[in-house]
């Protein structure tokens, strides 16, 4: 059988080798010239690492994919590091990533709330009923189970960070549950950055004779009249395939796909997700405290930006000729300021905090900086999502769709990336 793949990210890589493993003949075909989509990297000539788009880490708990890495034998590189995570609290941050750090947060005061906080918690880790969970806001049942002052504090800066505020209110408590339930404080990575991972795939891929072709969008997807074989029309002309697999976005699905029956199309136009805007700056000087990675920073604080993430406090600064790497990003809807102004309006709205944390700070310290944007970064879901979640297996009988929006109830990621193609695969082989 002749399979064609849309898309080089971990679901349409991790479909093709299972589909190669079972013999058929696949290729992939990808817009970009490199592979591995939204967790791509990019690598300066000083640099043995290279450095992702967007900040990416794994969890110890990643299964799905550190099970593939197992697959392919590159376990050995993979390393959890322990950095910290810390939270922004009048005027300070403090760790808050392990139930010790946060009983000693002081935002939470002491006496009730620090038990509700830690009951809540205990409870969300230990149970698995997500779906009575998804039939509530997270605002609404956090409230209620946690009290006004513990939510405001503790969760809802993070629900408002990731979703802003048209969508924060909407968010169901199964997305979080499955946050706190599936995450782990050990955060790992590649050596080499996840780049460095996503070109040895490919080349496990190439060894086992799938075809990627870099450079290749596909713009149109058709069903030949009268017959089983699809016409896929991608930049290098025509190609024939018996069964397709899109990975992309919805809306790129939608319109890649217009023979896709009224219905289903519908599904995939309610289907909201945000976009992400994130600056890397290579610094001459460490900007933060040793070990502290990944600051949260409630949006009330005023920041012009949700998360700071010191990559070099978390991997060394010798990966990246002694440079030190910061990201800087907020989750944001697709029609806002951010992704219309140019990287050197948006790096003047963000330098002015960087002093907040280190006040020796200068702009002279900024060696290069770069920006990357997607409109496609964090599906919402909302009350009841389960309920809007589009079947791999299409209407149309060998086209299939796998992308982060029908990742469920946990939240998005390339664990659930290579689980979702990897069950795509397994469907396209039931149904031979
Ligand atoms: C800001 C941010 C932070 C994240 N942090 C983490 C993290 O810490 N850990 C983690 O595990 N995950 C993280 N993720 C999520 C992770 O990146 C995604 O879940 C995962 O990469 C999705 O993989 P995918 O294969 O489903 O989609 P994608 O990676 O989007 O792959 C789709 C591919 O299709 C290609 N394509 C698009 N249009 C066409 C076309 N017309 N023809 C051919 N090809 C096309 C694209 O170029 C892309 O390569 C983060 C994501 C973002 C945005």
């Amino acid at each position: 059988m002749r399979i064609a793949i849309i898309g080089a990210g971990y679901s349409g890589m991790s479909a093709a080798w299972d589909l190669r493993k079972a013999g058929h003949d696949v290729i992939v075909y990808e817009s970009a010239d490199y592979v591995g989509g939204l967790a791509s990297g990019f690598k300066e000539p000083g640099w043995k690492w290279s450095v992702e788009k967007f900040y990416h880490h794994w969890f110890a708990s990643d299964q799905h994919m550190l099970g593939l890495i197992q697959e392919l034998g590159l376990s050995d590189k993979v390393i959890f590091p322990r950095p910290y995570t810390v939270m922004y609290h009048d005027g300070k941050f403090f760790p808050l990533d392990s139930v010790i750090k946060a009983i000693l947060f002081p935002g939470l005061g002491w006496g009730l709330n620090k038990i509700r906080f830690g009951l809540v918690g205990l409870y969300l880790r230990l149970t698995t009923n997500w779906r009575e969970l998804e039939k509530y806001t997270v605002d609404e049942w956090m409230r209620k189970w946690t009290g006004d002052k513990v939510y405001e504090m503790m969760w809802e800066p993070l629900v408002i960070g990731k979703f802003g505020v048209n969508y924060y209110k909407q968010v169901n408590m199964a997305w979080m549950w499955a946050r706190l339930h599936a995450r782990t404080t050990r955060l790992g990575t590649f050596e080499g950055g996840f780049q460095a991972f996503a070109d040895q795939f490919a080349g496990k891929l190439r060894e086992a004779g799938v075809e990627i072709r870099l450079s290749t969008p596909v713009s149109n997807i058709q069903k030949v009249v009268g017959s089983d074989e699809f016409q896929l029309t991608t930049s290098t002309g025509i190609e024939m395939a018996d069964k397709v697999l899109v990975t992309l976005a919805p809306a790129a699905m939608a319109s890649m796909v217009p023979c896709l029956p009224a219905e289903y199309l519908e599904g995939l136009s309610k289907l909201k997700s945000m976009g992400a805007v994130v600056l890397t700056l290579s610094l001459k000087h460490q900007l933060s405290r040793e070990g502290y990675y990944w600051y949260s920073i409630p949006k009330s604080a005023g920041f012009p930006f949700l998360a700071l993430v010191e990559h070099t406090n978390y991997v060394s600064p010798e990966n990246f000729g002694g440079e030190h790497i910061v990201y800087i990003g907020d989750y944001l809807e697709p029609d806002h300021e951010y992704f219309q102004m140019s990287q050197s309006e948006i790096l003047e709205r963000f330098l002015p905090s960087l002093k907040k944390f280190n006040p020796d700070f200068e702009p002279a310290w900024i060696n290069k900086v770069w920006m990357y944007r997607t409109a496609y970064a964090q599906p919402v879901a909302t009350v009841n999502h389960s309920q809007n979640i589009p079947s791999i297996e299409t209407p149309v009988d060998g086209l299939y769709f796998a992308s982060m929006s029908q990742v469920y109830p946990w939240d998005r990621g390339t664990n659930f990336a290579v689980e979702i193609g990897r069950k795509a695969a397994s469907l396209m082989l039931r149904k031979r």
